[in-house]
């Protein structure tokens, strides 16, 4: 929501200034869904807003629950009809958001939903920061926890494709007036779009940074990610040295299984090596994840595989963890769900 047209509204009106903080109180810690459940606002104004100001930019289609773990996705209508999705988890204390910053992706990662879908838009950074607010209304009508505290990009598109949208969605968030979600605890996930990189640790020093690498041989991150034939691994190991001197922060470095494509011990040998070869890789951490099964050839990664991957890399003194997969069978994997709307609506 754009609390700043409720301010102008409240402003116009000739009401007095404790009406901004009733309407701001009313959406961000309440959680309200609808103007009419601001109590505390008269009724004249509460119609008036329920005119003029759209508590969220979009409207869910579907939400679907994880029966393994507390996961939830949803399906979102954007106002000009198109879809996308977003995701609520819970893998240790605390609830995260996996926002999406794109409808579609330009980018055509092999192993990906989203990718398949092709490009359809940039998200405004209203949409992009009324997805956190979404779910925290979530949270509270179904009694499941107090607030969001974390945000990933890792949704549809590639959010420094929509770099200036993307700012604004994260000055939002983490604004004291909006859900106040630290900018620590926002990370940016990028399929290695170099030359804006260096922009993050300028504008947003305090988000963390990710990168999907996923092969460290260039032929055959190519042939899973095309943007490596723009920016190859020398390009990204360069941004990185600078990226980490300009920042002083960790970098994450994500690393999803494909069995039978990226996991044998030559892979991690040349990942290791790779990383190793980055001044100030010591800031550097692997995040191992095991495939969710979408689309192409992609198989689920059987967990020694993992274990096994992780065991070569700290062998070679490398940060590594092995992140638990989660939603598996809600297709939580980007754009898994909106692939299988458009199916359904195809039939
Ligand atoms: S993995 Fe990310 S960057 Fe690659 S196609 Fe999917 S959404 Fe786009």
């Amino acid at each position: 929501m754009d609390f700043e047209k409720v301010k102008n509204l409240i402003k116009t009106a000739g009401l007095p200034v404790y009406r901004m903080a009733q309407a701001r109180q009313a959406v961000f810690e309440k959680g309200i869904t609808d103007w009419q459940q601001a109590a505390g606002l008269p009724a004249d104004l509460r119609a008036r807003l329920e005119k003029q100001v759209k508590i969220l930019s979009f409207k869910p289609l579907q939400i679907q629950a994880s029966k393994k773990d507390l996961t939830f996705k949803a399906l979102l209508k954007l106002e000009d009809g198109k879809k996308i999705e977003s995701v609520l988890m819970k893998p240790g204390k605390t609830w995260s958001v996996c926002v999406s910053s794109q409808a579609g992706c330009p980018l055509g990662c092999a192993f990906c939903a989203t990718g398949k879908m092709g490009f359809k838009r940039n998200l405004t950074g209203e949409e992009i920061s009324d997805q956190a607010l979404f779910w925290y209304q979530y949270l509270k009508q179904e009694n499941l926890g107090e607030r969001v505290s974390n945000v990933v990009f890792m949704g549809m598109g590639e959010p420094l494709l929509n770099y200036a949208e993307v700012v604004k969605a994260v000055q939002t968030m983490s604004n004291a007036d909006f859900l106040n979600i630290g900018q620590r605890h926002i990370s940016i996930s990028t399929a290695g779009v170099a030359d804006k990189i260096l922009n993050l640790a300028a504008d947003l020093p305090q988000v963390n940074l990710a990168l999907s690498l996923h092969n460290a041989d260039d032929a055959q991150r190519s042939a899973l990610m095309p943007i490596n034939k723009k920016f190859n691994l020398e390009t990204l190991k360069t941004t990185l040295e600078e990226y980490i001197a300009r920042a002083g922060r960790e970098v994450f470095i994500e690393y999803t299984i494909i069995d039978g494509q990226n996991n044998l011990p030559a892979h991690a040998r040349k990942l290791g090596k790779w990383i190793n070869s980055i001044r100030g890789n010591y800031l550097m951490h692997v995040n191992l994840i095991a495939c969710n099964p979408a689309v192409g050839k992609a198989v689920a990664t059987p967990p020694a595989a993992v274990k096994n991957f992780a065991k070569d890399l700290a062998a070679m003194n490398i940060n590594v963890s092995v992140r638990r997969s989660m939603g598996g069978d809600i297709s939580a994997a980007c754009g898994q769900l909106a692939a299988d709307e458009n199916k359904r609506r195809k039939k």
